[in-house]
């Protein structure tokens, strides 16, 4: 347990946190809902040199709404409110699905979206959606703010691109297009309260006649040191007419692509293998569904 002393500030404005977070650097943490931050401060995991936490709870990053981009989420908002939106389960069904899946409801209602990317963990429950849905995230310091894609957001595991003066402000998830249809699927032993073994997101674009895979995107969790698209097998279905053979082969690439950890002793890399094969298959026919029912 640890027995240090923080000094504790809870900014009223997005501008007096960028303020605080760019006077204090690497000295100080954001604490969103804690829910990983505090167990690692336990731990004695936190770099000593921090001596500042600066809470997001009065920051007003606690929003969803649609705007020209898409889908704009503030980076405080609850896995209760994004999972329960109304707006995000039309939007964008994978992720309300991923925020649902995270923990207990008493974890969901304090722990944040923007600390599930934050902590940048290879089995986080909103990476593999936010990743198939292509999501933009915005970063903002005293210096400006800038759009990171998803894709360059983790570094390795528990790694960000996050600069010492930034924080994460908000996620944008870009509009759909028409016959398009979204579906996340986490495999783990146990029904709830468990880190997933396997996260499969599925985003599939089908054209008018429903036959053609017009796009499709893949992202993958806690099959690779971070989370991942599965570029490879996305190549093998996109623009193609869809049959069971493609679908095999394109869940067989999957399989192939992603990089579980050989030392894992919570689960064998072959079984992760063989469960997004069978997961990447599942997931591309419900988001096929999805899409043909018009979302
Ligand atoms: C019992 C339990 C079960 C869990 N089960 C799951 C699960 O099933 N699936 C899952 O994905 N996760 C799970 N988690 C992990 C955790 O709840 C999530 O990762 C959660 O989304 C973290 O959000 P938070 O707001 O609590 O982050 P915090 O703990 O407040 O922050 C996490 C990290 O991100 C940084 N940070 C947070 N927000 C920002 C920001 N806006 N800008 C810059 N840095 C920021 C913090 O400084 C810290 O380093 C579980 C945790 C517990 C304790």
């Amino acid at each position: 347990m640890s027995n240090r002393d923080f000094e504790y500030m809870m900014p009223t404005s997005q501008a007096q946190m960028l303020d605080v977070i760019g006077q204090f650097g690497r000295r100080a943490r954001v604490l969103a809902g804690g829910t990983d931050l505090v167990p690692s401060m336990h731990k004695g995991k936190l770099d000593a040199n921090v001596v500042a936490l600066v809470s997001l709870r009065q920051s007003s990053l606690n929003y969803i709404r649609k705007d020209t981009e898409g889908l704009v989420i503030g980076s405080a908002t609850t896995h209760t409110d994004v999972a329960t939106s109304a707006l995000v389960r039309a939007e964008a069904a994978a992720l309300a699905t991923g925020s649902g899946a995270v923990g207990s409801l008493q974890i969901r209602n304090v722990a944040t979206i923007g600390g599930n990317l934050c902590t940048a963990g290879p089995s986080a429950d909103t990476s593999a959606p936010l990743t198939a849905l292509d999501a933009r995230l915005i970063a903002a310091s005293k210096r400006g703010t800038r759009v990171i894609p998803i894709t360059q957001w983790y570094l390795g595991p528990s790694r960000n691109c996050l600069e010492p003066d930034e924080a994460l402000i908000e996620i944008v998830v870009p509009t759909l297009p028409p016959f398009t249809g979204t579906h996340y699927r986490k495999f783990s032993p146990r029904s709830y309260m468990d880190l997933a073994w396997v996260g499969v997101a599925v985003v599939v674009t089908l054209d008018k006649s429903l036959k053609l895979c017009e796009d499709v995107r893949i992202g993958l969790s806690a099959v690779s040191p971070s989370p991942m698209r599965a570029v490879k097998a996305e190549a093998v279905v996109r623009g193609r007419e869809i049959t069971d053979g493609l679908l095999d082969k394109m869940a067989e690439t999957a399989s192939e692509e992603c990089n579980p950890n050989p030392r894992s002793r919570r689960v064998p890399a072959w079984y992760r293998r063989d469960m997004v094969r069978v997961l990447t298959k599942r997931g591309f026919n419900e988001a096929r569904r999805l899409a043909a029912a018009g979302r």
